[in-house]
């Protein structure tokens, strides 16, 4: 598909899910693209629970990974953004932000595998020594970090990533803060809050 695009100049806009609604959804902010929907690569490659991290393809919804977690009875916490129909791999490359300690989605990606314009395969992090055991676990890797590069960029398909994973607490409790100033319609939202 790359080196097809390539050879004829033909600009690609690739999506995970396409579930990037009231920023655009799927359309391609470039006339003349082909749209590159990766949302049939929707595997779950490993959960590992002692290390406490995912690594998931580009299709794989928040929605799905919670399944995945729960059918398989592990204590482990993902951190959705309020809306969770989105993919991980979308929303951590869109630098998204969810409300608990691992809410920095982008800072909580540890080691991608991407497809350059070329059809080269690099890996960040640990990835880039083959065979490597820990690339979702030491996003450092060796030499320069290039991670960044492909957030909010064009640089890359993104085609897996591993994301860190929080130890299940024992308890939680939802809150939020409001004062005398407040609209009616947060007001009676907070009627719903513990204060
Ligand atoms: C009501 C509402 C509430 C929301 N709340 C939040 C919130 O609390 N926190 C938050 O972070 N977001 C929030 N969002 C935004 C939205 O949920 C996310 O942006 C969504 O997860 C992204 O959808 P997606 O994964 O389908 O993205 P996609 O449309 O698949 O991808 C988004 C963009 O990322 C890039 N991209 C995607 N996949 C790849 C890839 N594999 N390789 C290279 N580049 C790629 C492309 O530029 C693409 O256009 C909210 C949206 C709505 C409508």
């Amino acid at each position: 598909m790359l080196s097809v695009a390539n050879r004829y100049g033909v600009p690609l806009w690739s999506v995970s899910t396409g579930r990037n609604f009231a920023y655009g959804g799927a359309a391609p902010r470039l006339k003349g693209c082909v749209v590159l929907n990766l949302q049939r690569m929707n595997r779950v490659i490993e959960i590992n629970e002692t290390l406490g991290y995912a690594l998931v393809e580009p299709g794989l919804s928040y929605y799905d990974l919670y399944q995945a977690l729960q059918a398989r009875s592990i204590r482990l916490w993902l951190d959705p953004p309020a809306a969770g129909w989105g993919s991980v791999v979308g929303n951590t490359l869109e630098r998204g932000f969810g409300t608990t300690p691992y809410g920095d989605h982008a800072a909580m990606q540890c080691g991608m595998e991407v497809m350059l314009a070329n059809g080269e395969i690099v890996r960040t992090g640990m990835g880039a020594m083959n065979g490597n055991q820990d690339r979702q676990v030491f996003k450092a890797g060796f030499g320069p970090s290039y991670d960044a590069m492909f957030m909010q960029s064009n640089f890359g398909i993104v085609t897996k990533l591993g994301i860190w994973l929080m130890p299940k607490p024992e308890g939680y409790m939802l809150c939020c803060v409001v004062n005398s100033d407040t609209t009616p319609i947060l007001r009676a939202l907070s009627r719903r809050c513990v204060r």
